[in-house]
Parts: structure tokens; C-alpha cells; sequence
């Protein structure tokens, strides 16, 4: 299974508009970050995390060919914006592309993209098929994913558990139910937005606490504001299996016989 990061940043990216801070200013590439998403290849299935408004640059930067699935993780814009890009992959492939989301998701998608779900639709629209997600495991050809419910504030989201990879972004609660879902994991992606605590999203500290708690193979950080700081400087004395995500960052993981 290979895991890219298309995207590390939270709402506004960075660097932010207008903002004059070291990090919006940093030469280190690792320091620009597009808004959060993720591809993942397994036993042919090619799986999309989320859609956001950068969603076409990450699929050109990455030269990405194939959608197979997207997995939604919110409504949110910086999640969702971006869903019409994938319009050349569906006229490439051939074949409508499969969104899985929670039943309240679906329902924003099928009102933002209203003109894609008409009885006679414009020409060129995208096709979507849409599937609700509730607390079953689901599949993308063969490959089972297991959902995990996630608090992001007062809003229930998903992630999402395929094989020994999670993909939790924008939580900050999970419950203890949910926690037993992500055990004996190679690599757990969560996220966290700054040093200083955020009310609607885990903070690097609360990130390394759940990190500890279910001991992943390797850990990464996405959804990052400029206010974590400079990669270089917020990578430094974290433990050695953690990293601090930045766009492009690739994971192998080997599957067990
Ligand atoms: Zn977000
Ligand atoms: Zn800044």
C-alpha cells in the first residue's frame, strides 16, 4: 500500500493570505501546505481522502490518473470544495466516481453539486454515485475500510481505517469505542493544528497523547496552521516514529502475510 499526503495544511493553507509570519515566509517547501487530503494505492483500488479546494494541484503535482472512491471526511469547504476537479479523471477512467460519506454529507453534496444530480444533466457534468456510510465496514473492491466516528467539536465526522493505515483528520474527541478500532495500526495519520490548544481540533500535544496511547508503527501530523511553526523546528524532539506531515510525503507499507 502507498500513502501520499496531497495536502497538509488546515482551512486557510498555508502560507495564509496576507500573513507576514516567518512560517508564511519560510524557503522550506515542507512550510507550504495546501489544504488536507490523501491518495491511497491498495490491491489496485486508488482511494481519495477528501476533496478540498487545492484538489487539482495535488492531483497534478502527484500526476494522478486514477479515483476509484473518495472517502469524505466532512462537509467542511476545506474537505468538499473541490469535488468538480476530479471531472478529467471520471472522463479518463469512464466510470462514476464513488463517494462515501456520512447520510448529512451526501446531503450537502448532492446540494453544491445539485446541476451533477439532475434527471437530465448538462453535458460534461461529473457523475456521482453516492454511498452512505454508517458504523459498517464497507468495501472498494476488495478492500475493506472500516469507518471510524470522530468528533470535531460538536460535529460527528469520519475517518477512516484501511488495513493497518487510519486517516483521522480534524477531531477532537474520540471516543473510546472508536480508539479499540485503531489498534495495531503501521500508520496512524492524525491530526493536530498547533502547539496551543484550538477548540475544534486536537493540538500536537493531544495528538502525541493519542499517538502514545495506541502505539502505531509510525505516526504522521496533518492539518497544520502556520501557528505549529517552522517544519524544522516543530520536527525536532518528537519521537522517532512521529513525523510533522508535509505535502508529498509518501508511506510504503508492507502488508502481513
Ligand atoms: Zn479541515
Ligand atoms: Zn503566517
Amino acid at each position: 500500500m502507498k500513502v501520499t499526503l496531497l495536502g497538509t495544511g488546515t482551512s486557510q493553507g498555508v502560507p495564509v493570505v496576507g500573513c507576514q509570519c516567518a512560517v508564511c515566509h519560510s524557503d522550506d517547501p515542507r512550510d507550504s501546505r495546501l489544504r488536507t487530503a490523501a491518495y491511497i494505492e491498495v490491491e489496485g483500488q486508488h482511494i481519495l481522502l477528501d476533496a478540498g479546494p487545492d484538489l487539482r494541484m495535488q492531483l497534478l503535482r502527484e500526476e494522478i490518473t486514477h479515483v476509484d472512491a473518495v472517502l469524505v471526511t466532512h462537509e467542511h469547504k476545506d474537505h468538499l470544495a473541490g469535488l468538480d476537479d476530479i471531472r478529467p479523471i471520471y472522463f479518463m477512467m469512464k466510470e462514476p466516481m464513488h463517494i462515501f460519506a456520512l447520510p448529512r454529507v451526501l446531503k450537502v453534496i448532492r446540494k453544491d453539486y445539485d446541476y451533477a444530480f439532475r434527471q437530465h444533466p448538462y453535458p460534461g457534468v461529473p457523475s456521482f454515485v453516492l454511498h452512505p456510510v454508517n458504523n459498517d465496514p464497507f468495501r472498494v473492491g476488495d478492500v475493506e475500510i472500516i469507518p471510524i466516528h470522530v468528533r470535531h467539536l460538536t460535529l460527528p465526522i469520519l475517518g477512516y481505517r484501511i488495513q493497518d493505515v487510519a486517516y483521522i483528520t480534524d477531531g477532537s474527541f474520540i471516543a473510546e469505542t472508536e480508539m479499540q478500532k485503531l489498534k495495531g495500526l503501521k500508520l496512524l495519520v492524525i491530526n493536530a493544528l498547533r502547539i496551543k490548544e484550538h477548540y475544534s481540533h486536537f493540538n500536537l500535544q493531544q495528538a502525541l497523547a493519542i499517538i502514545e496511547r495506541l502505539q502505531p508503527e509510525q505516526a504522521v501530523i496533518t492539518h497544520i496552521s502556520h501557528e505549529m511553526g517552522l517544519y524544522q523546528e516543530v520536527s525536532q524532539g518528537l519521537p522517532p516514529h512521529v513525523q510533522i506531515g508535509y505535502d508529498g510525503l509518501t508511506y510504503e507499507i508492507t502488508k502481513n502475510e
